[in-house]
Formats: structure tokens, C-alpha cells, sequence
């Protein structure tokens, strides 16, 4: 394997989320020639906020035949990548069309007509940020709500049960049942998100790296969300099936590069 890279850097046009930190986004560009001469291409983005490590690391582990999680899933992409490429198929050729949620990451950068305008272009699910302002995040839910949306809540496992429970106890009757689900509600601990599933269904996004998988028999979770940038896709199929789960595939927010080859795995799923 031959590997070259390019880094880059994004500048977020607006808050991503509770957890990130302020300023530009690292990552690097990978081009891998495998031992056939094929060239594929794929992206790495860590989050240090979810616990990555940087990608000059990653890349000098590598080098030393240490190859992380992260890397080896960028690897996999740039072998499908390489794939595609020789059979001179285009990613969107892999599966079926799939419909993608409305994202809101900054309450302050939407507006009832931008939401309409989603709507209008087919949107039927919109996915909020949450765990930064209750009253305004309880509001919006609500408008969401009365204009058909399903909703997805995303708290980043930034609070705790008891702001959940407030959370969930403020919300004006019959919004709930809008809720198709809420992602990491608080730090992952079987028995509490169980017991959280009694107002919502739960997905299990970052707080995925706490869970013991040897030991699960049940899932307190009701969705996995595959992240195919740091996440085995196969594995996470496997676990998925393995307990019931339903699956919900997420870029990493990373280069455009990367966003595509999620998109292509949700088609292939
Ligand atoms: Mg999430």
C-alpha cells in the first residue's frame, strides 16, 4: 500500500454542535495506491471532542504498522473507493435513493420560513442540536411539531438524567409522539437509558464507545447511529441485527469527500 496525503481545513459557518470546539476543523486527504496499482481516495477527520486523535498521529502510527480505528475505516472507504473508480461506477450507482434529515445545529441561524422552505424541497424529518437552551429547544420542537415534522434531538450526552427528565416533562402534551428519536440524551449507562425510554426512543451515537459488547443481551437503545467514518460498517450491522436495532448512517460533519461516502453506504444499506 502506498499512501499520500493533502491536509485541509473546514471553516464551520455556524455552531456544529454543544460539544465542538470553537474554530477551524482539521483533517487530512488520503490517496491510497493498493498493491494492484489501484488509486482510491477517502477522508480523515477526527473529532477531538469525541476522543480522536489527530491525524499527523494516526498517520505516523501507521507508518509503524499501528493503523487505528478511525484510519482503518478511512482505509475501507478508499479500497470501495478504488473499486468504484475501476469499475468506473459512480457512488450514488451503489444503492437505493435515501431521504436525509433537515439539520439544525444553531437555533439562531433558522427561522419559521427557512423551515417552511425545507418542507417545501421535501424534508419531512428535521434533526435538532440540543442541551444548550431548554426553553428555546422546547419551542422549536413544538413549532416542529405543528408543522409536521418528525423530529430527531441530538444532546450529545452533554447533560445529565435530571435534565433530561426536565426536558422531557416540560414538552407541551402530544409532541412526543413527533420524537422518532433522541441521540445520546445523557452519558451512556444501560440501566438509566433504559428507564429514558419510557417518554422516547434512543439512539446510540458517540456514547457508543462506553458500551461493553460482550455483555449486552438487550439494547437500552432503539437506533445505532453507524457513522462509516469511524465506525466498522460491517460490525455495526452485525451488532445491530444481532439485538434488534434499527441503523440511521451519519457523516462525521468532515470533508465533502467523506459526507459522499456515508451517503454511499446509507444507499448500499
Ligand atoms: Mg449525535
Amino acid at each position: 500500500m502506498e499512501l499520500s496525503f493533502y491536509p485541509y481545513s473546514l471553516k464551520p459557518v455556524h455552531k456544529l454542535n454543544t460539544t465542538a470546539r470553537q474554530g477551524l476543523r482539521e483533517g487530512v486527504l488520503l490517496k491510497v495506491k493498493n498493491k494492484t496499482g489501484a488509486i482510491g481516495y477517502a477522508d480523515l477527520h477526527p473529532w477531538a471532542e469525541f476522543g480522536d486523535r489527530p491525524w499527523v498521529e494516526q498517520l505516523q502510527d501507521c507508518q509503524s504498522g499501528r493503523i487505528s480505528e478511525q484510519l482503518a475505516c478511512s482505509l475501507e472507504a478508499a479500497a470501495w473507493d478504488a473499486q468504484l473508480r475501476l469499475q468506473k461506477r459512480h457512488i450514488f450507482e451503489e444503492g437505493l435513493p435515501v431521504e436525509n434529515n433537515f439539520l439544525i445545529s444553531d437555533l439562531s441561524a433558522v427561522s419559521e420560513e427557512k423551515l417552511k422552505q425545507a418542507w417545501q424541497s421535501g424534508y419531512r424529518v428535521v434533526k435538532l442540536k440540543a442541551g444548550h437552551s431548554a426553553i428555546e429547544e422546547i419551542r422549536m420542537v413544538q413549532i416542529l411539531a405543528e408543522m409536521g415534522f418528525q423530529i430527531r434531538l441530538d444532546f450529545n450526552a452533554a447533560g445529565t438524567w435530571s435534565d433530561f427528565q426536565a426536558f422531557m416533562e416540560a414538552l407541551p402534551a402530544g409532541v412526543c409522539g413527533a420524537i422518532e428519536y433522541v441521540e445520546d440524551p445523557f452519558p451512556y449507562e444501560w440501566e438509566s437509558w433504559n428507564e429514558a425510554r419510557r417518554w422516547v426512543r434512543l439512539a446510540l451515537d458517540n456514547e457508543v464507545t462506553k458500551v461493553k459488547w460482550d455483555e449486552v443481551l438487550v439494547a437500552a437503545w432503539d437506533v445505532l447511529i453507524l457513522k462509516p467514518a469511524k465506525m466498522s460498517v460491517e460490525k455495526a450491522v452485525q451488532r445491530s441485527e444481532k439485538l434488534g436495532t434499527l441503523v440511521a448512517v451519519t457523516s462525521y460533519m468532515d470533508h465533502p469527500l467523506g459526507v459522499m461516502h456515508a451517503l454511499g453506504v446509507a444507499m448500499k444499506l
